[in-house]
């Protein structure tokens, strides 16, 4: 090293000997005489000095701090995991529930379940509230607008116990007042019934026009991407009891302005089948012939499936 001296590393910016060990070696007296003349040094450490006890206070105290944060952050987890989710975990109806920001669930789930995430900061129920002093958004999956765009909720019900233990925690924006939910077993839904669904009791109503233009600017940031992968697979027969796949699939990696054109070229060079012979089919419904649409002109979002079919031309 040019510019360093043979003390980088052993002494402290207090000039005391530093705390880690690792940087220091041990050199024969003379051998430190010829440096301390090379690069004019008066400072020394004999191996029996003692390390620098304000850094070895500093160091301990992050380290404690360290420490402290991570017990906070797997109490966390063991206490709130199971019912802190998307949808309501929670069996029992005659809880109350309180909606929160799909967003701040994700933060949470990755604060708890990653040692190096950041914390995710305050719960945010401000930004539920539409301009019109009502609700822009459903809590419930089953709501036409979600249904149309595949879209789940975009946000997320948590039992309130643990909704009050989390925000001592993290705090929250609730100038506009905490939205309590309760719910009750949909009249459609057997208690027993794998996906169950509720009916919602809302402290407001939902504005159906704002949360319309929500999930349509959700709809338009999934429809520009770049570089993500778009599936493709093969049906190749519908038999009785279901569709067949062709085992093979692959996984194109596109943009939005990649044209249909070029997902056939994909198909011929994988599968040899023309562009003419094929079928292609996106969520239920059969893409046009215009090789030159694009995907976002078709509606087509990153990491979804198209798959085609053999037909005739
Ligand atoms: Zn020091
Ligand atoms: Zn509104």
């Amino acid at each position: 090293n040019v510019n360093g001296t043979p003390l980088d590393g052993v002494a402290c910016r207090h000039n005391r000997l530093a705390i880690h060990k690792d940087q220091r070696r041990l050199v024969p007296e003379d051998v430190w005489v010829h440096f301390q003349k090379t690069y004019g040094i008066s400072t020394y450490f004999s191996h029996s000095d003692e390390i620098c006890l304000k850094c070895k206070r500093d160091y301990d105290g992050e380290r404690h701090k360290v420490n402290r944060k991570r017990q906070m952050r797997l109490s966390e987890k063991q206490r709130h995991k199971d019912n802190v989710y998307f949808i309501p975990r929670n069996k029992s109806t005659k809880t109350t529930f309180i909606m929160v920001g799909s967003g701040w669930l994700y933060r949470w789930r990755r604060y708890v379940d990653h040692p190096g995430a950041s914390e995710p900061g305050m719960m945010d129920t401000d930004s539920l509230w539409c301009e019109h002093g009502a609700l822009a958004h459903s809590p419930d999956p089953f709501h036409p607008i979600y249904k149309e765009l595949r879209f789940s909720p975009d946000v997320g019900l948590i039992p309130e116990q643990d909704y009050l233990a989390l925000m001592r925690q993290h705090g929250a924006l609730k100038h506009k007042g905490v939205l309590k939910v309760t719910l009750k077993r949909h009249p459609d839904c057997h208690r027993f019934s794998t996906k169950q669904r509720y009916e919602y009791t809302l402290p407001a109503p939902i504005c159906e026009g704002c949360m319309q233009i929500r999930q349509n600017q959700r709809h338009e940031r999934l429809l520009n991407f770049e570089n993500e992968p778009i599936y493709i697979s093969r049906v190749k027969d519908y038999l009785a009891s279901g569709m067949y796949y062709d085992a093979r699939e692959v996984k194109y990696q596109c943009s939005n302005y990649c044209t249909i054109g070029e997902l056939r070229l994909v198909i011929l060079q994988y599968w040899g089948i023309s562009p003419y012979s094929q079928q292609l089919h996106y969520r239920d419904s059969i893409l046009p012939n215009d090789g030159d649409l694009t995907l976002r002109q078709c509606g087509i979002i990153a990491n979804t499936r198209i798959e085609f079919q053999e037909v005739v031309g």
